[in-house]
C-alpha cells in the first residue's frame, strides 16, 4: 500500500527539471500508454526524466518509500515491463538525445532514444551500428537485452557494440561502467536487461554503413511455403555474413508490387537485406527466386533509414500483441513441416511467424563474453500474435501458446529475453542459461534487495 505523504511528493516534483505525472493529472493516461495495448496498468508516479539528476531523484525516492519501480525507455517490451501498478515509473521517453562523432565512430545515446533517433543522427554520417527492425522500438531495452537486427551477421548483436555507458544504481549513484571500470557490471548489463540499474546513456562503436543498401521483399505463396522454407534452410548454409534473410509467414499486406488476388492471402516472405550493392547479390538473389514462383518482389538499392522503418506501418503501437518466442540452432523438416501448418491457420489477420536470421558475427563471441549467451542460435524465431478486438484474446493466445508447444521439440531451448511475456518468468532460465549465476551474483552486489525487479527478474544471489 502506497503511505507517501504529499509532502514528500511536492518535495521529489521540487527537485524535478522534468515532470511528475500522477493520475488526476493531464498527460497521465497518454503517458501510461505503451506499444501493447494489452497492458494496462496505473503507476501512482511516472516520473518524465529530463536527465541523470531527476533518475537518482526517483530511483532514491522509489527505494525509500519501498515503491514498486518501473523503467520505460522505448515502451516496447511486450510484457509491459515499463509500466507497474501502483508504483513508481521512470520515464525516460523525453531522453532522446544522440551525439555522434564521426572521426572517432563513437556515438552516445540518452536512455529514451529510439532506434529511429539514433539511426536518423549516425546516418547524416553514413554510421550505423546493429540495431533492430521497427524504428520505434528503444535503444536502452532492445540493447540491455542483446538486440539484433539487419546489421548483426556482419557487426553483432547491439551489445557487441556497446562501449560503455552510464547507470543508476540503487543506492543511487551515477556509475560509469566499461570493460575497466565496473567490468562485471558491464558485463551484466550487456544482456542481463533492466537488472541492474537505469542507463541514461550508452557510448556505441559506429560502423559505416550505406547511406544506401540492398533490400527487399521476395514473396512466395503459402502453398511453397514448406519448399520454399526448405530451400531457404538448405541456403543459410553457405550464405555469406554479408547477406541476411529473414523468412516470415503472414498474411499478405495490400502491397503495390502484389498481384490484388494475393492481399489478404497466406504467404511466406524473404525479407532480404545486405550492405553490399545489388550487382553483387545477383546470384543469391536468383537462387532465392528459384524457390518457387515468386507472386512478386520488392528488391533494390535504398537509403538504410528506410528500410529500417520498411516493417514499421505492420508495428504500429496501439495493437493487442501475444508473443511465444524459442531459439533453433537448426531448422530440421519437422520443424519447417510445423511452422507451415500453424501459419496456414493464423488466427487473425495481423498475426506472423517468423524466422530471424542469426549466425556470422552474432554467433563468434563465446557464450560467456556477454550476459546475453546464446552465441549458437541461428534462427530466434518470433511468434508474433496480434489483433484489434479484445474478443480475440483468448483464440490468438490459445493459437501462438498449442503453435509453441508444437515446435518445442525441435527449438534448442533457449529464448531471447526480450521475446518474453510476462507469464513467462520461469523461462529466464532460458534466457540467461550458464550466464545466470554471474548474473545473480552481480544483482547481489548491485541491487540485493531487488529493486529493479519489474523485468524479466534475475534473483539476487543469496
Ligand atoms: C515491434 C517490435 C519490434 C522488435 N524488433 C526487435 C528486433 O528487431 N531486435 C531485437 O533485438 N528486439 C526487438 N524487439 C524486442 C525489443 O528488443 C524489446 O521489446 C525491448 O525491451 C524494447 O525496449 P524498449 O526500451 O522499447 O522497451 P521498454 O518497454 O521501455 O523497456 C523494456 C525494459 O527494459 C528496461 N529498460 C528500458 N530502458 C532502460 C534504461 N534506460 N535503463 C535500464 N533499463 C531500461 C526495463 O527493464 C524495461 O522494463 C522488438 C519489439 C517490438 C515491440
Amino acid at each position: 500500500m502506497n503511505t507517501v505523504t504529499t509532502g514528500a511528493v511536492d518535495n521529489l516534483r521540487a527537485s524535478l527539471r522534468g515532470q511528475l505525472l500522477q493520475p488526476a493529472d493531464a498527460g497521465y493516461d497518454a503517458a501510461r500508454t505503451i506499444w501493447n495495448a494489452m497492458i494496462d496498468r496505473r503507476p501512482a508516479y511516472i516520473v518524465r526524466c529530463a536527465g541523470a539528476a531527476d533518475v537518482l531523484a526517483a530511483v532514491t525516492f522509489a527505494r525509500d518509500h519501498g515503491l514498486r519501480l518501473a523503467v520505460r525507455g522505448g515502451g516496447h517490451n511486450i510484457a509491459g515491463s515499463a509500466l507497474c501498478d501502483d508504483g513508481l515509473v521512470i520515464d525516460l521517453s523525453a531522453m532522446r538525445s544522440v551525439r555522434v562523432d564521426p572521426l572517432q565512430r563513437r556515438a552516445w545515446v540518452a536512455g529514451g532514444a529510439t532506434l529511429g533517433d539514433f539511426d536518423h543522427e549516425a546516418q547524416a554520417f553514413g554510421l550505423a551500428t546493429p540495431l533492430g527492425i521497427n524504428s520505434t522500438t528503444g535503444v536502452a531495452g532492445l540493447t540491455l537485452g542483446g538486440g539484433f537486427g539487419w546489421l548483426s551477421r556482419t557487426r553483432g548483436l547491439a551489445v557487441d557494440n556497446l562501449l560503455a555507458a552510464d547507470i543508476v544504481t540503487a543506492d543511487g549513484k551515477l556509475l560509469h561502467v566499461n570493460a575497466s571500470d565496473h567490468p562485471d557490471l558491464f558485463w551484466a548489463i550487456r544482456g542481463g536487461g533492466g537488472n541492474f540499474g537505469v542507463v541514461t546513456s550508452f557510448e556505441f562503436l559506429l560502423h559505416p554503413v550505406g547511406p544506401q543498401v540492398s533490400a527487399g521483399l521476395i514473396v512466395f505463396p503459402h502453398a511453397q511455403a514448406k519448399s520454399v522454407l526448405t530451400q531457404y534452410r538448405d541456403l543459410v548454409d553457405r550464405l555469406p555474413e554479408e547477406l541476411t534473410v529473414w523468412a516470415v509467414l503472414r498474411k499478405a499486406p495490400p502491397l503495390p508490387f502484389l498481384p490484388a488476388t494475393a492481399h489478404g492471402a497466406d504467404m511466406v516472405a524473404l525479407a532480404v537485406f545486405s550492405p553490399l550493392p545489388m550487382a553483387e547479390l545477383k546470384d543469391a538473389l536468383d537462387i532465392m527466386r528459384g524457390f518457387g514462383q515468386p507472386l512478386g518482389e520488392h528488391l533494390g538499392a535504398m537509403p538504410y533509414t528506410a528500410w529500417q522503418q520498411m516493417f514499421d506501418p505492420l508495428l504500429a503501437p496501439g495493437a493487442r500483441n501475444y508473443w511465444k518466442s524459442h531459439n533453433f540452432t537448426q531448422l530440421g523438416d519437422e520443424a519447417i513441416d510445423t511452422v507451415v501448418r500453424y501459419a496456414g491457420n493464423l488466427p487473425s489477420p495481423q498475426c506472423e511467424i517468423f524466422l530471424g536470421l542469426l549466425g556470422g558475427r552474432a554467433s563468434a563471441p563465446a557464450p560467456d563474453a556477454t550476459a546475453y549467451p546464446h552465441r549458437d542460435a541461428l534462427y530466434a524465431m518470433n511468434v508474433h500474435t496480434r489483433w484489434e478486438n479484445p474478443a480475440e484474446d483468448t483464440p490468438c493466445i490459445a493459437w501462438a501458446r498449442e503453435f509453441f508447444r508444437a515446435s518445442a521439440p525441435y527449438a534448442s531451448g533457449s529464448v531471447y529475453v526480450n521475446f518474453l511475456t510476462q507469464d513467462e518468468g520461469e523461462r529466464v532460465v532460458d534466457a540467461y542459461g550458464p550466464n545466470l549465476a554471474r548474473l545473480a551474483r552481480i544483482k547481489a552486489q548491485y541491487d540485493p534487495d531487488n529493486l529493479f525487479r519489474n523485468n524479466q527478474n534475475i534473483r539476487p544471489a543469496s
